[in-house]
């Protein structure tokens, strides 16, 4: 880590690390650009969250947003990030989906014959007695194209073996940063700056016309000593492996709620949901809570200012952020220095009348 003694003068300066910033930072690192990244703590929606990487939609079996984009681009961007930082981040681990009656069964089969989804959903059903530990009415349905990224491990690595003298730990002061021909905070001069972070992000000044609404979400970690480690189950919750016979559990979602206070009612609810598909006795270990950056159409804000040139943003990434920081922050490096043009659905533009209305 470092202080802010010395003038810096470099490309970006990058505001927030959680996972956008962790790999807005990475596209610039493989292209030789400098950049500084200041951020405030780790209290962030990518502390707690599973780390979870998985195109389908588990409610209804379909692919979220451009699916394939983001996969095919997410699951080598982390392998490569492995070799470099030689530590474990990806475990590749199957989803197996609890279906609940002979319609969800159905559905599944129908699904999974689709050709957009036969290379994610297996359409062999896994025997409902495959796992005795875990109560399922019928079969499984298997995702295989499914991983967890540890998220706190990439994090740490990356600023400890690749960032150490380019991480400052402090919470950007909006009124020190001068924005002109460059953009200047105390004693770093740069290029441009992005914004990435994430719910945080609703007491911006330069982006607070946007629609981030925010989702609150609870999650307890458990440990339970005969429960297989080799899989992710999705009942009316996820109960993920996290590594030591500790497993990840949730979550919550709660639109009203914007504090990150732990609450009774959050925790009976996770207990009573796991209870309904987990046969064995666990103990609670944990339980976390934070806000996930959610946007009102449900697509990411990536983009520049409408008014400030050097000012971008990387945000909304909702309950997806894994999946799509990789991509996201490709497409937003490529509009930054070579011009190209940004997916419209996620291109802030899409709000610009907010801001001049404002
Ligand atoms: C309970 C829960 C479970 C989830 N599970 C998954 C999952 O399994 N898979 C998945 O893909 N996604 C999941 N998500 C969503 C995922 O967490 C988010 O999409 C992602 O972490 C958002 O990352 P971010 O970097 O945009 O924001 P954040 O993780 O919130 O990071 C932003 C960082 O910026 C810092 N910051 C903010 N403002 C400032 C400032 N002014 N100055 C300095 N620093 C600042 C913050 O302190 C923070 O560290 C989950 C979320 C929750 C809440």
């Amino acid at each position: 880590m470092i202080t802010l003694f010395l003038f810096m003068k470099v490309d970006t300066l990058i505001v927030g690390f959680g996972i956008a910033g962790l790999n807005y930072a990475e596209q610039l690192r493989r292209q030789n650009k400098s950049f500084v990244v200041l951020t405030q703590d780790d209290h962030s929606a990518s502390h707690i969250a599973a780390g979870i990487v998985n195109p389908i939609v588990l409610k209804r079996f379909n692919p979220i947003w451009k699916a394939k984009e983001f996969l095919d681009y997410a699951l080598p961007f982390y392998s490569n990030l492995e070799e470099w930082l030689q530590s474990q981040i990806i475990h590749q681990l199957p989803i197996y989906r609890i279906l609940n009656d002979i319609q969800e069964q159905n559905n599944w089969s129908i699904a999974a014959s689709r050709t957009s989804l036969e290379k994610y959903l297996n359409q062999q059903l896994i025997p409902k007695d495959k796992f005795p530990e875990v109560s399922a009415p019928f079969a499984f349905g298997e995702v295989t194209q499914s991983a967890r990224v540890d998220i706190i491990t990439l994090l740490t690595c990356y600023i400890k073996k690749i960032i150490p003298h380019q991480f400052i730990s402090e919470k950007l002061d909006y009124k020190a940063l001068i924005v002109g021909e460059d953009v200047e905070y105390k004693n770093i001069k740069a290029r441009q700056i992005v914004f990435c972070e994430g719910y945080q992000g609703v007491k911006n000044p330069y982006f607070n016309y946007l629609p981030l609404i925010g989702s609150k979400g609870e999650i307890l970690i458990i440990k339970c000593e005969h429960l297989t480690e080799k899989v992710i189950f999705k009942g009316p919750i996820f109960l993920s492996p996290m590594g030591d016979k500790t497993f990840w559990v949730g979550a919550t979602f709660n639109k009203m709620d914007k504090t990150t206070k732990l609450s009774e009612k959050g925790k009976e609810w996770l207990i009573i949901k796991l209870k309904q598909f987990l046969k064995l006795p666990f103990q609670i270990l944990d339980h976390k809570a934070q806000i996930r950056a959610t946007v009102i159409d449900r697509r990411p804000l990536i983009g520049r200012h409408p008014k400030y040139d050097k000012i971008y943003l990387l945000n909304g990434l909702g309950t997806r952020g894994v999946l799509m920081a990789p991509l996201l922050s490709k497409w937003l490096f490529r509009f930054i220095t070579n011009k190209e043009k940004l997916p419209p659905e996620a291109d802030i533009k899409r709000f610009e009348k907010q801001y001049f209305s404002n």
